[in-house]
């Protein structure tokens, strides 16, 4: 056992937290930046500007506590979504990672379960487990797409309390269809279940790929969760969101802290929704990127899977080990997500992408 291990060990810890391994996909310091999905084109300038300048306005108040209710970005957050959604609909949090806890504390909890399908994003069973929820996981099949079928079944058997759906997903980029998405919704019903739809990269879905947020109406346990981490390239100011029924906020506020968004962060997030076109204007080339990797690696004789978000994963190689360590070794950080055989790889610029595709060529056997 490590000594760091022993040393928290020694302290009266949750015995649920004990020999659990904290999110930690590696920040390393690399020229190419390719393993956590960020948004690599970064802001433009009039934007930048933009973000100082609200954010300068804010300063001024910051002896008072913010607006508790974050009016104006429930507004704007609406507004951007569509879909007759009103800012009742809205819920915000530092980061839709903290808006997926809330939601574990509000509705999970001892006793609770939570259900998602791996492989899928890593951070659900450590949200679970920090809210003591209990975490259970269906399957999907060997490429990694779910029928709605396959996922009813799995949830009547389970009666899970909470279903996360991650989609597209974190880390196959594969997309469920809405049927899948309305399949789950019925058969969580006999166990009440609040089903929530992680679309953290919806935007960079293809135009045939339809957002969940159509299927709200109606439906008070339907969850959709965003950010703006990803598409609005601003994962350090950490803002995400969701969309459901009133009465879903108003459950939120039970376990919410107190002015849990800071000024601060509510001025960035005002700014950049103010100019959410040219913020977005990348997504259209990032998409262009994600589609030729998938295609280039095909050509390669590598195994991509479908992808629908700014990243692939792709399979098909002999040593994804000596291919990880071959690409840092020349400057290009992707991730190892732990799916045997695979590597998963963010797209970013075209140079960056051609950086990535060269190495790699040179990487694989002739
Ligand atoms: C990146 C990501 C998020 C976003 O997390 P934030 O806390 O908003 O930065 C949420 N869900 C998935 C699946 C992700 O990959």
């Amino acid at each position: 056992m490590s000594e760091q291990l022993e040393n928290l060990n020694r302290l009266p810890l949750r015995d649920d937290l004990r020999g659990l391994t904290p999110y930690g996909a590696p920040q390393l310091d690399v020229p190419i930046l390719l393993n956590v999905n960020e948004n690599t084109h970064g802001l433009p300038e009039h934007v930048r500007r933009a973000i100082v300048a609200e954010v300068e306005s804010a300063v001024g108040g910051l002896n008072r506590y913010p607006d508790r209710e974050f009016t104006q970005l429930r507004e704007k957050l609406a507004r951007y979504l569509g879909h007759g959604l009103v800012p009742e609909n809205i819920w915000a949090g530092n980061g839709s990672n903290e808006v997926l806890q809330q939601i574990l504390q509000a509705f999970g909890g001892p006793g609770r379960t939570a259900m998602s399908f791996p492989p899928t994003y890593s951070m659900y069973p450590l949200l679970a487990s920090g809210t003591g929820t209990a975490y259970v996981t269906g399957t999907r099949e060997a490429d990694f797409s779910l029928t709605p079928e396959s996922a009813a079944a799995q949830i009547r058997a389970q009666a899970p309390n909470i279903i996360i759906l991650c989609t597209p997903n974190n880390p196959t980029g594969t997309a469920l269809g809405l049927d899948v998405i309305e399949a789950a919704y019925e058969a969580g019903e006999a166990s009440n279940a609040i089903v929530v739809v992680d679309e953290a990269y919806a935007e960079f879905s293809h135009a045939d790929t339809p957002s969940a947020l159509q299927l709200l109406p109606g439906r008070e346990r339907l969850i959709i969760s965003r950010t703006m981490s990803k598409a609005f390239a601003l994962a350090g100011a950490r803002i995400g969101y969701l969309a459901a029924a009133p009465q879903i906020a108003d459950a939120l506020r039970l376990v919410r802290l107190p002015y849990h968004l800071s000024a601060i962060t509510q001025a960035t997030a005002n700014a950049a929704l103010t100019h959410a076109d040219a913020l977005l204007s990348n997504v259209e080339d990032i998409k262009g990127q994600r589609d030729r990797i998938v295609r280039e690696l095909t050509d390669l004789g590598l195994d991509p899977a479908p992808s629908d978000a700014n990243f692939v994963l792709f399979g098909g190689m002999e040593n994804p080990r000596a291919v990880w360590e071959g690409l840092l070794e020349a400057g290009v950080l992707v991730r190892d997500i732990g799916i045997e055989g695979h590597l998963r790889v963010t797209a970013g610029t075209e140079a960056e992408t051609d950086t990535f595709l060269t190495v790699l060529r040179s990487l694989l056997p002739a």
